[in-house]
C-alpha cells in the first residue's frame, strides 16, 4: 500500500487562508456591514431612556464590511478538522457522521420554534417525540425508566450517581465508596467525588477486564456502586459482567454502567439484561447528534425500577386531558394540536409530583433539539439498521487492528469491539511517542486518534473509526499509519517535528492553557 497524503489540497488551502489575522486588524473606523434608511420617527436620547444601564462609550468592536466578516470566519473554519472533511478516529469519542436527515427533521418549523412555555395541550407533538425517544432508548438499553435531562455524558454520570445516593439514603445509609477500574474515563472518579463518595480503584486483569477476585474481596456494605465502562476503554467486552453484577447485588451495591461505548452494543445486547442498574448514554456519540463545538450534547440516564422514584423532575407522564384545552386555532406547522379535540381523554404532560426526586438537573427538559436528531437517527435506521451499524463499527475497528498490528504493539490481545488500542512501545524505542505519531497523522489529512488514554496503556494510540468510514477511507488511514511507522525508522526527525502542513506546528499547550491571551490590545 502506498500512502496518498491529502497535502496537495492542504497546501493550497494553507496558502490562501492559513495566514488569516485577527478581525480587529481589518477594522477601519466607520465601516459597516449594513446601511439603514434615515429615521422617520423622532430621535430619542438613549441615556435618558436607559439611565445607568446606558454605556456612553461604544464597546471596542471591529468595524468591518459584511464580506470581511464572512471571509474572516469562513477562513477560520478551515483551520478546524471536522467529520465532514474526513475520518476522525478519536477513540472513546465515537466521532461518527451526523446524518443530514437529522438536521432536516430538527429544523422543521413547528419543532425548531416550539416554545418551552407553550401550554402542554398545544405541545402534544413535541412531547410525543420525547416519549417515543424515551421508549426507544429504554428498549435499546433494556432498562425500565429514563430521564433525558442531562446535557452530556459526565452530567449523566452525575445524575446517575445522585440516583444511587438517593436510593441508598432512602434505605437509611448513603454508603461511603464507589469502585472504579483503573481503565476508567476521568469523569467517573470526578463524578463519584462530586457526589460525596470516596473512590476506590480496581485493577484490570491481563485481558483488560475487571479482576473479579479482587472485586469480590473489596465489595462490602460501604460500597454504594461500581462504575464500569462496557466495553471497557480498551475496547474489550466485560465477559464476566453477570458475575460482577451478582457480586455487587449480594452486598446491596449497585452497578453503574458508563454507556459511552454503546456503539459496540446497540442491537446486540442490552445492559438491562446483564445486571446493570443505572447507566448513561451519550446521544452525541452513539446516536449521531453533533459533538463538541457542534453540540450541545445530551446524556440521558436509564435505570431499573428501583431507582425510578428518584429521577429528576419533571417526569413525562400521561394525564387526563382537561376538557377545556381543545384549541380553536392551530399554528401552521405546529405539531400536536391537530389530533386534539377528537375525544382523546389523556394527554402527555410533565409531573412534578415526585416526593423522592433528586431534583432538576437541567433547565426545561434537556437539550430538546438533540432528542429530535437522535430519534431521527434511530427511526431512519430501524432495529436492523442499528444492529448493522454496531456490526460495522466493530468490523471497522478490527480491520484497522489487522492492518496495523504487525507494526504497532498491541498490549491487550483480547478481541476488540468498536475501538482498538495500540501502544507506541516500538516507536518509543526510537524516541518517537504516541503524540508525535498523532501530529504526523495531521499531515496525512486525518484527525489524530486519542493520545495517551486509557492510562493503563503507556503511550496509548486509541483508534475508533466508527461505522461511518468506507473501506477506501480505512485503507487510506492504514496506509498513512504504516507510512508513519516507516518514517519513524527512516526519518524520525520528520515525525518529531510534525505537523508540517498546518498554520502553526507545535503549540506550547501548557502555557496556552495556563496563560491564555483572551483580549486584543490595539497597538498604537
Ligand atoms: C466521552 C466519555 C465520557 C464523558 O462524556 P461527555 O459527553 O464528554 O461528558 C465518559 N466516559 C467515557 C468512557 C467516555 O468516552
Amino acid at each position: 500500500m502506498t500512502a496518498t497524503p491529502r497535502t496537495t489540497l492542504g497546501k493550497v488551502r494553507a496558502h490562501q487562508t492559513q495566514n488569516e489575522g485577527l478581525i480587529f486588524e481589518k477594522s477601519s473606523p466607520g465601516k459597516r456591514a449594513y446601511k439603514l434608511p434615515p429615521l422617520d420617527v423622532p430621535d430619542v436620547d438613549p441615556a435618558a431612556l436607559l439611565g445607568g444601564a446606558y454605556r456612553p462609550e461604544p464597546g471596542q468592536l471591529p468595524e468591518v464590511s459584511e464580506i470581511e466578516v464572512i471571509r474572516h470566519f469562513t477562513r477560520l473554519s478551515t483551520w478546524n478538522y471536522a467529520i465532514d472533511l474526513g475520518m476522525y478516529p478519536l477513540g472513546s469519542c465515537t466521532m461518527k457522521y451526523n446524518p443530514r436527515v437529522n438536521e432536516f427533521v430538527s429544523r422543521i418549523e413547528g419543532l425548531a420554534e416550539a416554545h418551552p412555555y407553550r401550554p402542554e395541550s398545544l405541545a402534544q407533538g413535541s412531547l410525543e417525540i420525547v416519549e417515543l425517544l424515551q421508549r426507544c432508548l429504554i428498549e435499546i438499553t433494556g432498562m425500565d425508566a429514563i430521564t433525558l435531562q442531562p446535557a452530556a455524558g459526565a452530567h449523566g454520570e452525575f445524575t446517575g450517581i445522585l440516583l444511587v445516593r438517593a436510593y441508598h439514603q432512602s434505605r437509611g445509609n448513603p454508603r461511603k465508596k464507589v469502585l472504579i477500574p483503573d481503565s476508567a474515563h476521568g469523569t467517573n472518579p470526578a463524578t463519584a467525588a462530586i457526589c460525596g463518595y470516596e473512590v476506590q480503584n480496581i485493577k484490570s486483569n491481563p485481558e483488560g477486564g475487571i479482576d473479579v477476585a479482587e472485586l469480590e474481596r473489596i465489595v462490602d456494605e460501604d460500597t454504594a456502586a461500581l462504575m464500569l465502562t462496557n466495553p471497557s476503554t480498551i475496547g474489550v467486552f466485560e465477559s464476566e459482567i453477570h458475575r460482577i453484577a451478582d457480586i455487587l447485588h449480594a452486598k446491596g451495591a449497585l452497578l453503574y454502567m458508563d454507556g459511552a461505548n454503546m456503539n459496540a452494543l446497540v442491537g446486540k445486547t442490552r445492559p438491562g439484561d446483564f445486571g446493570v442498574d443505572v447507566m448513561h448514554l451519550n446521544l452525541h456519540k452513539t446516536f449521531s447528534t453533533p459533538h463538541g463545538g457542534g453540540g450541545p450534547g445530551s446524556g440521558p440516564v436509564a435505570c431499573k425500577a428501583i431507582l425510578e422514584p428518584f429521577l429528576p423532575t419533571p417526569v413525562l407522564v400521561r394525564k387526563p386531558a382537561p376538557a377545556t384545552t381543545t384549541p380553536t386555532t392551530t399554528t401552521p406547522g405546529a405539531p400536536g394540536p391537530s389530533h386534539l379535540g377528537t375525544g382523546e381523554t389523556t394527554q402527555l404532560g410533565w409531573s412534578f409530583d415526585r416526593p423522592q426526586t433528586v431534583g432538576r438537573v437541567r433547565a426545561f427538559y434537556g437539550n430538546y433539539g438533540m432528542f429530535i436528531r437522535a430519534l431521527a437517527y434511530i427511526l431512519a435506521n430501524g432495529p436492523d439498521g442499528l444492529r448493522q451499524t454496531t456490526e460495522d463499527a466493530v468490523l471497522n475497528a478490527n480491520y484497522i487492528r489487522a492492518g496495523l498490528q504487525d507494526l504497532y504493539e498491541l498490549p491487550y490481545k483480547t478481541a476488540s469491539m468498536h475501538e482498538v488500542v495500540f501502544s507506541d512501545k516500538r516507536q518509543a524505542a526510537r524516541g518517537i511517542k504516541t503524540g508525535d505519531i498523532a501530529k504526523r497523522l495531521i499531515d496525512y489529512g486525518f484527525h489524530p486518534y486519542t493520545v495517551s488514554f486509557p492510562m493503563i496503556v503507556s503511550g496509548a494510540l486509541m483508534i475508533e473509526p466508527t461505522e461511518s468510514e468506507s473501506l477506501e477511507e480505512l485503507d487510506l488511514f492504514i496506509a498513512a499509519m504504516r507510512s508513519i511507522a516507516a518514517e519513524v525508522e527512516s526519518n524520525p526527525d520528520l515525525v518529531k517535528s510534525a505537523p508540517h502542513s498546518t498554520r502553526v506546528s507545535r503549540l506550547d499547550e501548557v502555557t496556552a492553557a495556563r496563560k491564555p491571551i483572551l483580549r486584543w490590545k490595539p497597538t498604537a
